[in-house]
């Protein structure tokens, strides 16, 4: 028999199609009727010899002697014995103590087979009423989906790499580590898409690409802000995304590195961003609706001395300090921090400026080094001015599917939320999801933001 579902043991997540024979799995295949099961890596093939591995636990199991004795004494209980005393501690624990005195540790669904299972575990834990959860995250993970969000108020969105016109790949093989990408990737090139890969090694898509930089390990961050000033001091990038979808314009104080707020100027008002008007000549509080911004003039370059209501300060905006320090990035000190020849710097940057779409995935290569979230940031902000957030051949923000959550944070009581402690004991706060950043940026579609403002220049301040 033959069953359709899909690996679990990894991020790709391929369509397979797994052949059952009395009710045992003995095979899996790849399903090419799914739209990730072209193919499948060995570790998948090898699925069955998992479920039969002679080391797997298959039963509930009952410690009999104390913690520590060479000899935990296993005895095989039933499951019902396992979840009726579970159940039972559980229910004991949180009427004696409170479901906060009860903390889970949740594992990674990137890299165990918990990917379908994720959702129900944090529903048992939200229900029951605990807001002490420990979430492990691979190295890979934090700078992919939160040091974006930093910039962008999501994490890295999809790649249409299919309809890409350049398809950049940075510290990322998805020939090793992410079969369905691949795919997209080679159909992407057969239809035309050019391919720039950043990484130290010399993998195959490196081999195969238009211009491959071979940068020193750790010096991404420094590539990124020197491409974005060849970028920018050519004019080739996409002033128009940058004025209406960023916050490229916002002023930033120079007194204390923060963003200019209606407040700052007027008590009566609110602490909307301010930018300064060219039509006005003068401060003008931004609207939170990005539909209001093509018809304002707003400065992205220039220094304005602005009276506040204590006294007058001088601001920049935000797009100004990021071109100054991009500036610093020249392309013979950029060379010699990555390694990477001045002339290939020129090449990657004509690669991109002439692209069109650009579709992207930056991924463990810029995990490996302490600084990993900036460089993530860095990299953001390279490929805003690329403008392809979110447009066709770039990296989609897609529709969901419009079901309900099944393990919304709303399901813990906010009374539960706030005795949230942290592993110093101090209290942190109400949880909160990668979206929900209060300074953030969104891009053309990621509406999570609270502040429904823009993409945020790294440069800038982001309270
Ligand atoms: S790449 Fe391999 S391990 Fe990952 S989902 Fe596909 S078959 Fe499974």
């Amino acid at each position: 028999m033959l069953k359709p579902g899909y690996c679990t043991l990894c991020r790709s997540r391929c369509g397979t199609l797994n052949v059952v024979e009395n009710d045992r799995l003995v095979a899996v295949q790849p399903n090419p009727e799914h739209p990730t099961g072209a193919s499948m890596c060995l570790k998948g093939k090898a699925a069955p010899e998992l479920v039969d591995s002679a080391e797997r636990l298959l039963h509930p199991m009952r410690r009999t002697r104390p913690k520590g004795d060479a000899d935990p004494g296993w005895v095989r209980i039933s499951w019902d014995e396992a979840l009726d005393e579970i159940a039972g501690r559980m229910a004991d624990i949180k009427a004696r103590c409170g479901a906060e005195a009860f903390a889970f540790s949740v594992t990674t669904p990137s890299g165990t087979p918990l990917s379908d299972s994720i959702d129900w575990i944090e529903r048992l834990i939200r229900r029951y009423g605990s807001p002490n959860t420990s979430y492990a995250t691979e190295i890979c993970n934090w700078h992919k989906d939160f040091a974006h969000a930093f910039t962008f108020g999501c994490g890295i969105p999809v790649p249409d790499y299919r309809n890409a016109g350049l398809i950049l790949l940075w510290g990322h093989n998805p020939s090793n580590t992410w079969l369905a990408q691949a795919q997209a990737i080679a159909e992407g090139r057969q239809n035309g898409a050019r391919l720039l890969v950043i990484d130290p090694r010399e993998t195959a898509l490196a081999r195969e690409a238009d211009v491959w930089l071979r940068v020193r390990p750790g010096a991404d961050a420094a590539l990124a802000m020197g491409l974005a000033n060849l970028l920018m001091a050519s004019g080739r990038f996409d002033l128009g995304f940058i004025e209406r979808w960023s916050n490229a314009g916002l002023l930033v104080r120079e007194d204390n590195g923060r963003f200019l707020r209606a407040h700052d100027l007027e008590a009566s008002a609110d602490g909307a961003p301010v930018a300064w008007d060219e039509t006005t000549g003068g401060p003008r509080a931004m609207p939170r609706v990005t539909e209001e911004v093509p018809s304002l003039r707003v400065a992205l370059r220039g220094r304005f001395t602005i009276m506040t209501r204590t006294g007058e300060v001088a601001c920049r905006p935000a797009f100004d300090l990021y071109r100054e320090a991009c500036s610093a990035f020249t392309p013979g000190l950029t060379a010699e921090l990555t390694w990477v020849p001045e002339t290939d710097l020129q090449r990657a940057a004509d690669l991109i400026a002439e692209a069109g779409s650009v579709a992207y995935h930056a991924w463990s290569g810029i995990g490996q080094q302490r600084n990993a979230s900036q460089t993530e940031r860095a990299i953001a902000c390279l490929y805003a001015l690329t403008g392809s957030f979110d447009a066709p051949g770039g990296n989609r923000q897609l529709g969901k599917a419009p079901v309900r959550a099944v393990s919304g944070l709303d399901l813990i009581d906010p009374v539960q939320q706030a005795k949230r402690w942290d592993w110093t004991g101090a209290r942190w706060g109400r949880p909160r999801k990668a979206g929900s950043w209060p300074a953030t940026c969104t891009g053309r579609s990621c509406r999570a933001s609270p502040t429904g403002s823009r993409a945020c220049w790294p440069s800038a301040a982001t309270r």
